[in-house]
């Protein structure tokens, strides 16, 4: 496949190689070629779509991605767009309890909400300040392999311009599948979403609402079909700008999940809502969107043949909340982090030797805390103990200061309370997703 003319891309050889290849310049993405740039590697980052784009999401974030935020070194001043919140406010089996986010040393006391307008941006535009380079508008067709090792030696693109289509290769020492929840590039290797693990929908939009200001997070725990209380939670997000971001998801394992139409669900349960918040169809500024939510390792092995997977492209959205952001930044961290330690050994072997303990970096992060996940997403699958929880365990502050550690995945990893030491050897004690 050679590469034709097209305005405004690269047609020298140099830029058709770098060290790494990483495709999709979402939070995984953009975080990993940040930390590879910064480490002095030439890489390159290849994205389908142009900034600024869309991306469905409630915008949340949580005190884990400030601190993947300030860890880059993004800046985040109060009134830049950044809008910080407290805490999490849950409201469900006629209950409402305001749980502070946990002041730890190892995570910051506040949250952040921005949309992914400009979100993912501001973190693509990070990492090429660091030294990536960042090609928009080309759209990654497949692996390119050794013929003789099947490695991963690059990829293939097409890209569009003024109509005109151009087919081109890319080739890299290291590839990383920053891709999202579809990831044709671990599918095109033959890693697909594994059917054990699991899996969330959600939809979302925006509307115009007094709300827009709220300093707490707000989930609402209150999901009904019919007489079953749905696994999951509805959001209202302040956006700070007139606006709230509000959805809701839903979880694979309860029964409901394939036959609910979630755009009616979302007006049903917003119709119950109080008047003057004026969350209504009139009020509402954007289509309702929806995708997928790909939770607890859904796509394994995270590293084959010169290809590595960071974020919702190996599943890795927390089963127990939903938040995907912080541990897509986080898996790009881990993955640059071991690229750089592979690519400075002088032996393909001695390469390839680092490469492999990619996949077992993430399980000691996340693999005994993700299979209490998968467990929790299959128990709250069954209607009855959806309702005993709700029901028993918002009006007790205790559980659900318990319960806000649990879901946050925010305890201190040495010492802190008995609630840390008590989650952190849960999630030691139980087998890795
Ligand atoms: C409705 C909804 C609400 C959510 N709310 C939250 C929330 O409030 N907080 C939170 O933390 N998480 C939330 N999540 C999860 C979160 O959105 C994801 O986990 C997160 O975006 C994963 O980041 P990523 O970089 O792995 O993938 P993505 O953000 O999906 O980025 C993938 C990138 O790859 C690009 N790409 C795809 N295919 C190709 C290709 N072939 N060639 C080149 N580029 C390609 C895409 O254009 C995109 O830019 C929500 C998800 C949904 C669906």
């Amino acid at each position: 496949m050679t590469q034709q003319a097209s305005p405004g891309f690269p047609q020298d050889h140099a830029a058709q190689t770098a060290d790494v290849i990483v495709v999709g310049s979402g939070p995984a993405g953009s975080s990993a070629a940040f930390y590879l740039a910064s480490a002095g590697l030439d890489v390159l980052v290849l994205e389908k779509s142009r900034f600024p784009r869309e991306k469905v999401c409630g915008d949340g974030l949580t005190p884990r991605a400030v601190k993947a935020l300030t860890a880059m070194g993004v800046p985040l001043p109060e009134g830049d767009g950044w809008l910080r919140n407290k805490g999490l406010r849950i409201i469900g089996g006629g209950g409402r309890i305001e749980l502070a986010w946990p002041e730890l040393s190892s995570y910051p006391g506040f949250g952040l909400v921005r949309t992914r307008l400009d979100f993912d941006e501001i973190l693509a535009r990070h990492a090429q300040k660091a030294g990536a380079r960042l090609l928009e508008g080309v759209n990654v067709t497949g692996p390119l392999r050794d013929d003789r090792t099947g490695r991963v030696i690059g990829v293939t693109a097409r890209e569009t311009v003024d109509g005109e289509t151009a087919e081109h290769i890319f080739r890299g020492r290291v590839v990383i599948a920053a891709d999202g929840n579809s990831s044709r590039l671990s599918v095109a290797m033959g890693l697909r979403k594994r059917d054990d693990r699991p899996l969330g929908v959600a939809v979302r939009s925006y509307y115009t609402t007094p709300r827009h200001d709220d300093d707490y997070l707000e989930a609402w725990l209150d999901l009904w079909d019919g007489d079953n209380l749905l696994p999951g939670y509805g959001w209202i997000f302040g956006m700070g700008d007139g606006t709230s971001n509000v959805g809701l998801g839903l979880l694979n394992t309860s029964e409901a999940f394939g036959n609910i139409d979630y755009r009616v669900l979302l007006r049903k349960w917003l119709a119950g809502m109080p008047p003057e918040w004026g969350l209504t169809e009139e009020n509402r500024t954007q289509p309702v969107r929806g995708s997928a939510l790909p939770m607890g390792f859904n796509r394994t092995p995270h590293y084959t043949r010169g290809l590595l997977l960071a974020g919702d492209s190996g599943g890795m959205v927390n089963p127990f909340n939903g938040e995907g952001i912080a541990y897509a930044m986080e898996a790009g961290e881990i993955a640059a982090r071991t690229v750089v330690q592979a690519l400075a050994r002088p032996s393909a072997a001695g390469i390839e030797t680092v490469l492999q303990t990619y996949p077992r970096e993430l399980k000691v992060a996340y693999g005994g805390y993700y299979t209490l996940g998968n467990s929790f997403v299959q128990m709250i699958g069954h209607p009855a103990f959806m309702r005993f929880a709700t029901k028993h365990g918002v009006k007790r502050p205790y559980i659900m200061r318990f319960t806000m550690k649990l879901l946050g995945n925010l305890t201190e990893p040495r010492g802190g309370d008995a609630t840390d030491r008590l989650l952190n050897a849960l999630s030691k004690m139980t087998p890795a997703a």
